[in-house]
């Protein structure tokens, strides 16, 4: 939104014959800017700090069923075995070891907004007309980091559907754009951890998506079956475990 009020401005600077000023008014740097990350060395098991931590956000879709990676910065067991399937998913040689091989197939896969290759904020922040990443319970800047992890989670999903692309058709919701939708009471798409995949926007078939979700990590995932679901695929990191999909 912000971003669009200065484009107008500097519009309006244009016609007014400003263009002194049209200039001047630039557009802020992309929120997410600081995620973009580079690492200085190899990381193992036992390793620890920020290096792991942003290792893990993109590794965290490369889980073994019903598994969920917690973001905590302890390169731990189930960090390393994250590792290695993402290793093997891209043809690395897989041994849990992040070096520069791994590394340099995430560089690969991160766009220049530090999002990954196939997902743009933008899928992400319809909130009722409202393209913003304001009004859920988290200010905007966390509400974008939580939808760049779920992000990561996706770009896995996607590359293991043999590189089907996925539609988004709900991300962060306002807590008004939650409620004037239907939105449970606790939605996770109120903390923008949350995303939809609806059947219409995607060619992998509604089932197909929920047993890959199941294996990307995510601890919530509805689908067929569960009530207000059949339409589509909700996949979120909440708090506790919840992948329903009777149908599927
Ligand atoms: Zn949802």
């Amino acid at each position: 939104m912000a971003k669009r009020t200065l484009s107008l401005l500097a519009a309006a600077a244009i016609a007014a014959g400003g263009l002194t000023t049209a200039v001047a008014v630039t557009s802020p740097a992309p929120a997410a800017a600081q995620d973009c990350y580079t690492w200085s060395g190899t990381l193992s098991e036992g390793d620890s700090g920020e290096a792991v931590t942003e290792l893990q956000i993109r590794v965290a879709g490369w889980m073994s069923t019903g598994e969920h990676l917690t973001i905590d910065g302890e390169y731990g067991p189930a960090t390393a075995a994250a590792v290695k399937r993402f290793q093997s998913g891209y043809g690395l040689s897989a041994d849990g070891v992040a070096g520069e091989q791994t590394f340099n197939k995430i560089y690969e896969l991160t766009s220049s907004d530090c999002t990954p290759a196939h997902f743009e904020y933008s899928e992400f922040d319809e909130n009722c007309g409202a393209n913003s990443f304001e009004g859920g319970k988290v200010s905007a800047g966390e509400a974008m980091e939580n939808t760049r992890r779920v992000m990561w989670q996706l770009e896995a999903m996607r590359h293991k559907l043999d590189d089907t692309p996925l539609g988004i058709t709900s991300g962060i919701r306002s807590v008004d754009c939650n409620a004037s939708v239907g939105g449970s009471a606790s939605s996770r798409h109120m903390w923008a951890d949350a995303a939809d995949l609806g059947n219409g926007a995607n060619s992998v078939a509604h089932c197909t998506l929920y047993h890959a979700a199941r294996d990307a990590g995510f601890t919530e995932i509805l689908g067929a079956g569960y009530p207000n679901h059949d339409d589509h695929v909700h996949v979120a990191n909440g708090t506790s475990q919840n992948h329903q999909a009777p149908n599927c």
